[in-house]
């Protein structure tokens, strides 16, 4: 399993891209959210093609503003290329559906919407009203048969529900992508020192910020800093 990310800024962090990965799982490519910077990002290393699944952690725009453009792109651009969008549950599959009917009038004309439980592996993780009030988000992990267990945040305010559900899941060397905030007040993302005692036991790595506003007592390894992580960086290296 591969987790590339296209963007690991925070939603007015532009520079950095949307918080955003293509994983590679079980031989397939997903593309795990889908904000506004993303589908200009996947055009630019004109990645829209090997997009089997989609996955989406909440339908905030800096998760789901490009949606609409990448299933347009690949229904008029790209023979032979159909996502499907793999969704958690019943309610969260009628709220993808309407934001997308008003956008698109009948989705399904683009996209195929297929439970996730069709794609073994892989845990949704119910984290309603933990990063914004009445919301629905999902974190999500990933495990293959004999590989480690990858997790990724989402968008969310303390780590404390994700991080006891882990706990309760057979012991796996386990890598956590975690969004974080480096400001006390911001109740939306988890401020960077309640993660930090959490490293003892996962791999972690911080997304979904600005790595300039990085505080130098923060230990935690951010995604951006990761050259093996980050998609932008591989393939501007490749272009080279
Ligand atoms: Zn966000
Ligand atoms: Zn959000």
């Amino acid at each position: 399993m591969k987790f590339r990310f296209l963007g690991t800024g925070g939603a007015f962090d532009i520079a950095y891209g949307n918080s955003a990965a293509l994983v590679e799982f079980k031989g397939q490519t997903l593309l795990l959210d889908c904000g506004f910077t993303v589908y200009p990002t996947l055009r630019q290393f004109q990645l829209t093609r090997g997009i089997t699944y989609i996955l989406l952690t909440h339908l905030h725009n800096d998760h789901t503003g490009s949606l609409a453009n990448v299933l347009l792109h690949c229904h008029y651009f790209n023979p032979n290329c159909r996502p499907s969008i793999l969704y958690p549950d019943d309610d969260f599959r009628d709220e993808l559906y309407e934001f997308l009917r008003l956008q698109l009038q009948k989705p399904e004309t683009y996209v195929d919407f297929v439970p996730l439980s069709e794609v073994p592996g892989i845990t949704a993780l119910d984290t309603y009203g933990l990063h914004a009030e009445k919301l629905q988000t999902y974190a999500y992990i990933f495990e293959e048969p004999d590989g480690d267990r990858f997790v990724f945040s989402g968008d969310i305010g303390k780590p404390e529900p994700l991080f006891a559900f882990l706990r309760g899941m057979p012991p796996k060397a386990t890598t956590v992508f975690h969004d974080l905030t480096f400001s006390q007040e911001n109740t939306a993302h988890t401020y960077y020192k309640k993660l930090i005692p959490l490293a003892q036991d996962y791999v972690l790595y911080g997304y979904h910020c600005d790595p300039t506003q990085n505080p130098e007592d923060n230990p935690l390894p951010l995604v951006y800093h990761q050259p093996e992580l980050m998609i932008t960086s591989q393939l501007e290296e490749a272009h080279r």
